[in-house]
């Protein structure tokens, strides 16, 4: 009998749970068993995934910070995203923002408890000018906040990265998005080739990879477990997943396809097969987990704090709240646990 045929009160979750500590890559039939086990399976599917995420994570929940420094204007086509040329979303669109405006940024970062800054620009890949810009500011806010600076500038070199290194970056975020088969129905202007180049330039600089992808814009379960699979060969440290936002104004506007089990189904996959990164609950957890967002740190271990790039997130007091009730801890930017918790702005 095939993985997929056990009747669901025969399925051993646990047993994904023990594969997964033990380093092995659970097989492509069980990881469809996960996309596909019915609601009544999740309780179980997310203890397994908890037992993972609890051995190497403890009950610590990691906060990241973003900030769009450049918003819109960018001459690529994500059918996703609001910044794209063919997007007619109604977004404030802005250059590379004031140092000071940045550093206000950080300061916000900081005061809600923020152990990673995201500092984010749109467009395909940044000019020498704003590099620059991006490399000062980089310096400053290293200088003044004890977070760890993550930057997702588009498509980078190895020069690039090599001089990111040198102005401190600790993590460079580019996202996978999808898998290579799906990649050419969500984007035309550049490929997953070009992404995985990017990557393979910020390890070649020895600065850690943050990489992940968006779910609920049309992919099979195949595409699904081959981002995962893809990551996990890339050794990538930090996995951002995102639930599609749909955007009016973007081709993928009014597009839903998940629901929120479907997510936490998605999220306990990505632990079993990812059993060690830190992986993020990203854009879209308010949208698409709507009242089960708890049960997503059953699985991850790490969320955005704040607004997204162009859409708002929950009031930062909901997300200690959740945090706290669950039973969960913050985390500082060094892995240890914040001894004041989280619960007080
Ligand atoms: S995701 Fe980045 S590269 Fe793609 S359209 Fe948006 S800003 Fe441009």
């Amino acid at each position: 009998m095939s993985i997929a045929s056990v009747p669901s009160t025969c399925f051993d979750w646990c047993a994904l749970a023990e594969q997964a500590l033990a380093g092995e890559v659970i097989s492509r039939e069980a990881a469809h068993r996960v996309l596909a086990a019915p609601d009544g399976e999740l309780l179980e599917q997310l203890a397994a995934a908890h037992r993972v995420r609890r051995h190497y994570w403890g009950n610590r929940v990691r906060l990241h910070f973003l900030l769009n420094a450049q918003s819109g204007l960018c001459p690529e086509d994500c059918h996703y995203c609001s910044q794209s040329k063919i997007s007619t979303a109604a977004i404030e669109k802005y250059p590379f923002l004031a140092q000071e405006d940045i550093l206000a940024a950080a300061e916000r970062a900081h005061s809600l408890k923020a152990g990673t800054f995201c500092l984010v620009i749109s467009g395909r890949s940044p000019s020498e000018r704003v590099f620059s810009q991006v490399l000062e500011t980089v310096r400053q806010v290293k200088a003044r906040y004890p977070m760890k600076l993550c930057a997702c500038l588009g498509l980078l070199d190895e020069q690039q990265t090599q001089r990111l290194a040198e102005a401190g970056v600790d993590r460079v975020n580019h996202n996978l998005n999808t898998s290579a088969a799906h990649h050419g129905d969500i984007c035309t202007t550049h490929t997953f080739a070009d992404r995985m180049a990017t990557l393979k330039a910020v390890q070649a600089a020895g600065i850690t990879t943050c990489s992940g992808g968006i779910f609920g814009m049309g992919e099979s379960h195949d595409d699904i477990i081959d981002m995962a699979l893809t990551l996990r060969q890339l050794q990538v440290t930090s996995v951002p997943l995102n639930f599609l936002i749909p955007i009016p104004g973007t081709p993928f506007q009014g597009r839903q396809e998940l629901t929120p089990t479907q997510c936490l189904r998605i999220l306990c996959l990505y632990r079993l097969l990812l059993p060690a990164q830190e992986i993020r609950i990203a854009g879209g957890r308010e949208v698409q987990l709507r009242q089960l967002q708890p049960l997503g740190l059953y699985a991850a271990n790490s969320i955005f704090i704040g607004d997204y790039l162009t859409t708002p997130g929950q009031a930062a007091q909901a997300d200690f709240e959740m945090i706290r009730d669950a039973g969960f801890v913050l985390e500082d930017a060094e892995g240890h646990e914040l001894l004041a918790g989280p619960g007080t702005l």
